[in-house]
């Protein structure tokens, strides 16, 4: 009290001088740790110990802070984070956050879902006891910001809450299960959030909501725990890879982003729109050091805002400047990841009004200390690698765990100095999305309500459902005006336009009725809304030659359904209700015991097939009319069915029917719920992974086996009637196939449960050695399969598996060379209609293809152009005349030369008389390959994404039936089953499976 004033005063300043946070000249707080809190010496000690060099951690992590009451990793890990030879489970990692939760008003731990196989996923959050309190106040301010709607569209108002939200940055780990290090380092990330005292993280701490998902992939991670723990039990082993990470696709769970199928991508989809967050950061590991491919490369996506873009070049550079003042090497932000395709999961943030992230930075695939050699790109110093990668060291997870952390602590802190731009762009940006009708176009995209493939249509709709998208549907009819398509500027219109000055083309107009339903672009999600439902289209000049993915994806062509583009206004004035529940009217109409469905392709069909099993059902091999309407080739006949079962089935999928007084005399075969094995190779399971989804989504049952069981298969064709061999992927070649991985060295690789190993199975496959491949004697099996009357079905790589073992009679597959069909939509054409492959399809069908093999067809059995000698004559000899007349010789009258019919490229090729002369190798008609869809012409060809080269391809087959003994391989070049996108053509594949018995129905054979 009576101390003098000044003192008082000067031991403040003191106090402030020594305690002050310290401040960069751009007067941002220096990363540096506390002085007054103490740090855990132990920790701390191994953490140095355990980091291979200096230089590979950063002021923000060589240190951890003590806590009394807070636990550190180690009380669950039993060493620090990123400790060798320690991989924790997911319940492990759970247990800690837990116990975080349990000892620090900090953290909130949140379940979020359940995996395919049941196991939990979770969100923590982490900020101060305070933001964590008002949690559900700030959620609906930021739910304000995230649909401006709800404040009228004010910016004033925006900007006051702008001026208080505590924003949302959603961290998630390890959706790659090989890719290990996440866990440990969120682990890590978590508690120093908590517990941290230093200004730098309590700004963190205090200013934003630090949200983590330390596990995506919970099943996969399960199994690459399984695997380590394998390998540390038999440390002079080769370890097996790890062929399954989730229950159905492995790395391709970062794919799913726009069709939404897997329960991971639901789950962080669900809790990115409930947060509202502002960031979707999601953690890889396949690039030294740290690779910030925020920036990446061209092209990016057309459809985010361009105030994303900025925010990309924001973040992104200034992580790597701060990295990089911190002297840790190797850290970068362009390279070779474009960001085009929305599929991966951090692309939800992207069109979401968020801002998304992905890191790639360095791991061992486990938790091994290894010596790693880097290639020459890799360590090479480019333009936007200052400081790059070192071309040898030893490296340890510990290493990666600094650069995870580091990495994300710079972002975090970055972000929240910047927290009142970034909330103010995430504002903006979801109004702009809302503007979008009339700030950029279109105004929505209809789906109209006579769509003949309802339930397709409903499946499209469900994808955007949960996507968050709003739905709407129309309570009158509507008539818009489509615009014109302008003419493409060439010397030949310009001429005839001359010519037609005054004449302007008028504008079409379309009318929808009743019940369509409307995806309204005056919302807020309405980009992610427009980039599914909208073309894609990659120039072959773009400089990007190597595309990260799929080029194209328009939803409405894959779904073989009818979507609109709309860009007139009036579209938004169209009285229309909100749709919050999508049904399809199924149910059966009329009086009378048989039951016709009409077939539109759509696979509910099949569904109802399997559901009724034993329900008598025909189809009809042609066109009929009953009752007074006419049906296609293709109708579903129902005999005899127990009314109120069928009536149930038909409700519950969807599916309409009529029934008839009686049975309509037409030619008819049975549809069959036929017995399938779905046969897949241990080189790769996950493409075969996007069929059985499908098939399980589809209710329709399988045995799944792998490619090593068939040799014991003794009477493959007793048990099945049709073989489903779908892609293989990578590797996928006949020698692989048939030899798997080399045996005459090294150790068996099990898949199966073990004491070590208890999660590796789960619902799927299991082996005592996955390297043994097909071998000889499955060969043999499969070709005795076939040859008595059972159907192999081949895609892509099996497709020219099955050309090269010689069970594809007149069918040769070779890879393409000129052609580039990157992961594009493309036309096909129906050539033969009255296949029963074909029911369902009018003539153009879009398919997914991906290069896909080009097949040829030939009328002679291992025929092989031969080399003539001398050059090829086409065209006529120099002689008489112009160049179409014919040549005439002195002194003999002119002879017509006989007319050889050309066949198309996708037709057999005619046998000509010569050829026929004693060859026993002409291939009788009947057992000639028929073409159910071709490749459409070269000028039709690309619907949406890149194509190069495609006259290669044009025309060729694109699904194909080989006939061989009895049976039939039915190869496809297209892949009809992918990533759940491209359900319009997985019909293909059903309509092959029901009737796998009468497939040569409606065959007209050639004469010659
Ligand atoms: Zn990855």
């Amino acid at each position: 009290m009576n101390r003098p004033h000044w003192s008082r005063l000067a031991l403040l300043a003191a106090v402030c001088i020594i305690f002050a946070p310290l401040l960069w000249a751009d007067g941002e707080t220096q990363p540096a740790r506390d002085p007054r809190q103490p740090v855990d010496e132990a920790y701390t000690a191994k953490m140095k110990k355990y980091t291979t060099e200096p230089f590979f951690t950063s002021p923000l992590v060589n240190y951890l802070p003590a806590s009394k009451s807070v636990p550190t990793p180690e009380a669950v890990l039993g060493d620090v984070a990123g400790a060798p030879g320690i991989l924790p489970y997911a319940k492990d990692v759970y247990k800690y956050m837990r116990m975080l939760e349990k000892a620090s008003p900090r953290v909130k731990v949140f379940s979020i879902g359940t995996t395919e196989e049941g196991r939990e996923m979770v969100a923590v959050a982490v900020s101060s006891e305070e933001n964590l309190k008002k949690l559900e106040e700030n959620r609906a301010k930021l739910a304000k910001l995230a649909d401006p709607r709800r404040l009228q569209m004010n910016d004033a108002e925006a900007d006051k809450i702008v001026a208080q939200a505590v924003p949302v940055y959603y961290i998630t780990g390890t959706i790659h299960s090989p890719e290990t290090g996440a866990p440990t380092a969120l682990m890590e990330l978590a508690y120093r959030l908590a517990v941290d005292d230093s200004a730098y993280l309590k700004e963190i701490r205090d200013g934003m909501i630090t949200l983590i998902t330390p596990v995506v992939e919970v099943d996969g991670r399960d199994r690459m725990v399984d695997i380590y723990k394998w390998h540390l039990a038999h440390p002079k082993d080769f370890y097996p890879p790890l062929v399954y990470w989730g229950k159905y696709v492995a790395h391709d769970n970062n794919r799913d982003a726009m069709g939404v199928t897997l329960k991971l991508t639901e789950n962080v989809m669900n809790t990115y729109v409930k947060w509202n967050a502002q960031v979707l950061h999601d953690l890889h590991e396949s690039v030294p050091y740290l690779y910030d491919n925020t920036i990446g490369d061209g092209p990016y996506n057309a459809w985010i805002d361009p105030i994303l873009a900025d925010e990309w070049q924001m973040i992104g550079a200034r992580n790597v400047a701060d990295m990089t003042k911190f002297g840790m090497p190797g850290v970068f932000a362009h390279g070779n990841f474009d960001t085009w395709s929305p599929g991966y999961l951090m692309f939800i943030a992207a069109l979401h009004n968020g801002i998304s992230r992905l890191y790639e930075t360095f791991g061992n695939g486990g938790a091994d200390t290894l010596e790693r050699t880097l290639e020459p790109e890799e360590y090479a110093r480019t333009w936007y690698k200052q400081n790059p990668p070192l071309p040898k060291v030893l490296w340890s997870q510990r290493d990666n765990n600094n650069y995870e952390e580091t990495g994300l602590l710079v972002s975090l802190h970055y972000f929240n100095e910047n927290k009142r731009t970034f909330l103010k762009n995430f504002y903006l940006k979801a109004k702009r999305s809302i503007e979008k009708p009339s700030s950029e176009g279109p105004t929505a995209y209809v789906l109209p309500a006579d769509e003949a493939r309802p339930t397709l249509q409903l499946e499209l709709l469900r994808v955007l459902q949960k996507q968050h998208v709003e739905i709407s549907r129309t309570t009158s009819s509507v008539t818009v005006t489509l615009p014109v398509k302008k003419e493409k500027k060439t010397s030949k219109t310009a001429e005839k336009k001359e010519t037609k000055k005054d004449e302007k083309p008028e504008p079409t107009s379309k009318t929808f009725p009743v019940g369509s339903y409307v995806i309204r672009m005056d919302q807020p999600y309405s980009r992610i809304a427009d980039a599914l439902l909208d073309h894609q289209y990659w120039s072959p000049e773009d400089p990007q030659k190597t595309p990260y993915d799929d080029t194209g994806w328009t939803f409405g062509e894959l779904y073989g359904v009818h979507v609109s583009r709309i860009v007139d206004g009036k579209i938004l004035q169209a009285p229309m209700e909100r749709v919050t529940e999508l049904r399809a009217p199924g149910g059966v109409k009329g009086e009378g015991n048989i039951f016709a469905i009409e077939n539109h392709a759509e696979p509910v069909l099949a569904s109802l097939r399997y559901r009724l099993k034993d329900v008598d059902m025909q189809v009809a091999e042609e066109a009929f009319e009953a009752g007074g309407k006419k049906f296609d080739a293709g109708t579903v006949l129902l005999k005899a069915a127990d009314r109120s079962q069928l009536d149930s089935a038909i409700k519950e999928f969807g599916v309409q029917s009529v029934a008839l007084g009686t049975a309509p005399n037409v030619k008819s075969h049975p549809l069959r719920a036929a017995r399938i094995l779905l046969l897949h190779s241990w080189l790769g399971t996950q493409t075969a992974g996007w069929w059985r989804l499908a098939l399980d989504k589809l209710q329709i049952p399988y045995d799944y086996a792998s490619t090593q069981t068939i040799a014991g298969t003794a009477d493959l064709r007793r048990k099945y009637d049709v073989i489903l061999f779908p892609p293989v992927g990578w590797g996928g070649s006949l020698n692989n196939i048939i030899n798997g991985l080399p045996t005459e060295w090294g150790n068996p690789l099990p898949w199966q449960n073990t004491p070590e190993t208890p999660n590796l199975v789960g619902k799927n496959d299991a082996t005592a050695d996955l390297r043994p491949g097909l071998g000889w004697d499955g060969v043999a099996q499969l070709h005795k399969f076939v040859n008595d009357g059972g159907v192999f079905i081949t895609v892509m790589d099996t497709s020219q598996f099955a050309a090269g073992i010689g069970i594809a009679t007149g069918v040769s597959s070779n890879n393409s060379e000129k052609v580039k069909i990157v992961g594009a939509v493309v036309g096909t054409r129906v050539v033969d209609g009255a296949s029963p492959i074909a029911y369902g399809y009018s003539e153009k069908v879009p398919a997914y293809c991906d290069n896909g093999p080009v097949f040829s067809l030939s009328s002679i059995a291992g025929s092989r152009r031969r080399r003539k000698l001398g050059p090829e004559m086409s065209e006529r000899p120099t002689g008489r005349g112009s160049k179409d007349d014919p040549d005439f010789a002195v002194g003999r009258l002119g002879r017509e030369a006989p007319e050889e019919p050309e066949a198309e490229s996708w037709e057999n090729p005619n046998v000509t008389d010569e050829q026929r002369y004693n060859n026993s190798r002409v291939i009788p008609p009947a057992m000639r390959a028929r073409v159910v869809l071709r490749y459409a012409d070269a000028k039709d060809l690309l619907i949406s994404g890149l194509l190069e080269g495609g006259g290669e391809i044009a025309q060729h087959p694109a699904v194909v039936d080989a006939s061989f003994g009895k049976g039939h391989v039915v190869m496809f070049s297209i892949n009809p089953v992918w990533r759940g996108e491209t359900q319009g053509t997985y019909s293909l594949v059903l309509n092959t499976v029901m009737n796998f018995d009468s497939l040569d129905a409606g065959r007209k054979n050639d004469e010659k």
